[in-house]
């Protein structure tokens, strides 16, 4: 069958929407109906090439892109009963068996069934199921949401309940939990912790939300625009800067020159420069999380080695915020509906025809998260 989806042909290329093939579900798939997708640096990271390293860059073009959807179940391949035909359910990057060392064992984000992005296939399970203009696609966390419809395996999607409004939910897809564990999770935010967040796109902003709903007593929040340091004072921060150079007084005050609590990174690029800049706001014995992406193989970070020994520092990694891809959708989008997580403050909504306006007012900072809508209304 035909859909319209969104297609990069290579490396800093814009998006181009046009119409691909999509084959039927087989055992183990359904075809997802997307209605609204967000932008998540991800996409963005494949899009302009810098997350692809040069031997591979022919196999990830022409790219299917989006992985942050929300949509309704309208075809299931043979024998599946995870899922039906009319389920509304939020997109995973991240799937599950719920067997493995790390499934069983508390850390169902690292599951050995989510494999790199890089690898082959186009489904979880390795098969290929669109093609554009004749040619196999890459396609995006094995979801492709920037489309109509993709088909996917039932492992790379969650049920939700069909009341929430799916332009919402999308976002508890990727960057809510990712940002909103990040603090809560990871950082392990506590009742009157002092918290700095850098960087205020979707997933600061979520960080933001999840450190004041753990009682973090002070937020200081820390992006180069305005638009979005407004965003994050609307929303749980209690003061905002520019920069974390400007940000460093504050904090300073807040904790007698000790630091932050915990500091949660998220900028579009994490760079050496960002992370050394981050631990050096981060209190002795407290962490700082690296949640946002940064070039492969960037090297060397330049941190002084006696923030670990004598100040006892930690830095830590976050996929999915150190939440489980399969409840933690549901668990968020259950605050969204009892009004302790404003989603609906994050978005902004575009016709997939618009994306490229989508990408660059993203970038520019005017939007916190941008959404694409596939049809007219979801
Ligand atoms: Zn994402
Ligand atoms: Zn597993």
């Amino acid at each position: 069958m035909k859909a319209k989806a969104a297609v990069v042909w290579g490396p800093g290329e814009p998006w181009t929407v046009e119409e691909i093939e999509v084959d039927p579900p087989g055992p183990g798939e359904v075809l997802v109906e997307w209605a609204a997708s967000g932008l998540c640096h991800s996409d963005e990271h494949f899009r302009s090439g810098d997350r692809v390293p040069a031997e591979i860059e022919e196999t990830v073009f022409p790219l299917l892109g989006g992985h942050e959807g929300a949509g309704i179940v309208s075809q299931v391949g043979p024998g599946v009963t995870e899922l039906a035909v009319g389920d509304h359910v939020v997109a995973s990057f991240a799937p599950t068996c719920g067997k493995c060392r790390y499934c069983t064992s508390g850390r169902a984000m690292i599951c050995d069934a989510n494999r790199d992005f890089m690898a082959p296939g186009q489904l979880v399970d390795g098969a290929i199921k669109h093609r554009v203009r004749g040619r196999d696609l890459f396609v995006m966390a094995k979801l492709g949401t920037f489309a109509e419809r993709t088909t996917v395996s039932v492992n790379s999607v969650i049920r939700i309940d069909a009341d929430i409004p799916l332009d919402a939910a999308c976002l508890v897809s990727c960057g809510v939990p990712t940002g909103w564990g990040s603090a809560v999770v990871r950082g392990g935010v506590r009742p009157g912790d002092v918290v700095a967040v850098v960087g205020l796109g979707g997933l600061g902003i979520s960080a933001v939300q999840g450190a004041r709903l753990a009682g973090a007593a002070h937020i200081v929040a820390i992006d180069p625009f305005e638009s979005r340091r407004d965003s994050a004072a609307k929303l749980g921060a209690t003061r905002v800067a520019a920069s974390i150079e400007d940000a460093r007084p504050d904090i300073a005050h807040l904790t007698n020159g000790q630091g932050a609590d915990v500091v949660v990174l998220t900028p579009s690029v994490v760079t050496g420069e960002i992370l050394a800049e981050g631990l050096s706001i981060t209190g002795k014995g407290c962490v700082c999380v690296s949640v946002g992406m940064g070039e492969l193989g960037q090297t060397p970070v330049p941190i002084d080695i006696g923030m670990f020994s004598l100040l006892h520092k930690e830095i830590r990694g976050s996929l999915f915020g150190g939440m489980n891809p399969r409840s933690a959708p549901v668990q968020l989008l259950g605050l969204y509906r009892d009004g302790l997580l404003d989603l609906d403050a994050m978005i902004t909504t575009y016709p997939l025809d618009d994306i490229n306006t989508a990408l660059a007012d993203t970038s520019q900072g005017r939007v916190v998260r941008a959404v694409v809508r596939m049809g007219a209304a979801s």
